[in-house]
């Protein structure tokens, strides 16, 4: 497990962290908003160790646990008596008797080894009515040595009377570079891998992580580009049936997705689009390389900005946008995909 100093972004949540740790104000009950993959688990956990250990120091100008005492141990083994992840019986729903049985009557129990105890709640967004109510009790007379930290994706799912007794932790996207340096740092990424999941990733660290390391979005790429470079070879038929087998959904998941499209898949090939056009349109005007997103497609890209105009290049980006929009209103995705690609064939 991580300390504060291995938290890329979130700088605001990791400073009201490290007050509390320093003044020794640590509040009852804390939100972490943010969307999946923006890291509200790795936070809650690093908190926690940190307010549990025994010997926690000062190091680089931050507080950290000291990874060493028996209760850091038992934090980084999952198994910390004092530290409990509030977990639901049914998976799209937390209901009042997980929320009675884990949360409310547990907090009369006095910590095992610790001055505190922690509650993590992951996934609070999916609490029912009744199970929100039971929280908000315990919420309202918290024993004095709980601490609750509920993570949601969905601030708004919360009672407002819920909301106003926890400090909101929200988390913010994380910039490009610092997640291109995450992944190169951490992850030992390769540079223009790293610098495109940081694009494709709107300052989601989870999600560019994931990006980095996933072969069925590589092949997507590297099948998008070659497609984009052959289009001027291939009929309208042909032009389909290659987009027809790039957004199939996986195995796995076949059964879930709609008329044989993933949606997911459909979202990542048009920004490779977006991206691969607006390379063109970076290189065309810099004749350089360096704030391209595909560097791995120099020579590709260069080819083509020596053929095309801006007035093509923009002309194939509203027609994406107009695709886009058609596609979100449910007109035909394959009719609407077909004049996108007439326009790219036209103006490339
Ligand atoms: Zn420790």
């Amino acid at each position: 497990m991580a300390d504060f100093a291995d938290i890329y972004g979130q700088e605001q949540i990791r400073e009201h962290m490290q007050y509390a740790l320093r003044t020794d104000k640590v509040s009852h009950a804390y939100i972490i908003a943010g969307e999946s993959g923006a890291g509200k688990k790795l936070l809650s956990g690093i908190f926690a160790k940190a307010l549990l250990c025994e010997k926690r120091s000062e190091k680089e100008g931050m507080i950290e646990a000291c990874n060493e005492c028996p209760s850091c141990i038992k934090a980084l083994s999952g198994s910390h008596p004092d530290i409990i992840t509030v977990t639901h019986e049914k998976e799209n729903s937390i209901g009042v008797d997980d929320i009675r049985s884990k949360l409310c009557d547990d907090v009369v129990i006095k910590p095992y080894e610790s001055t505190r105890k922690i509650y993590i709640l992951p996934e609070a967004e999916k609490m029912t009515a009744q199970a929100q109510n039971a929280l908000l009790k315990t919420l309202e007379e918290p024993p004095s040595y709980i601490v609750i930290i509920i993570l949601t994706n969905n601030v708004n799912a919360l009672l407002p009377t819920i909301l106003s007794r926890c400090i909101i932790l929200p988390t913010k996207p994380v910039k490009d570079d610092v997640i291109k340096s995450f992944l190169m740092q951490k992850y030992r990424v390769v540079d223009y891998k790293a610098e495109l999941s940081a694009a494709f990733a709107r300052g989601n660290i989870g999600k560019a992580l994931e990006l980095s390391s996933n072969e069925r979005f590589e092949k997507l790429k590297n099948e998008t580009i070659d497609l984009i470079s052959r289009v001027q070879n291939l009929n309208t038929a042909e032009i389909m049936d290659r987009i027809h087998v790039l957004l199939e959904p996986a195995e796995e998941d076949a059964k879930s997705s709609k008329k044989g499209v993933d949606m997911g898949q459909y979202e990542d090939f048009m920004d490779i689009l977006y991206f691969l056009f607006r390379d063109f349109l970076v290189f065309k005007s810099t004749q350089s390389d360096s704030h391209l997103i595909f560097t791995d497609k120099v020579s590709y890209i260069s080819s083509v900005t020596r053929k095309c105009s801006y007035e093509g290049i923009n002309c194939i980006l509203e027609a994406m946008d107009t695709a886009k929009k058609r596609i979100s209103s449910n007109v035909n995705m394959d009719l609407a995909l077909e004049l996108m690609f007439l326009s790219i064939k036209e103006n490339l």
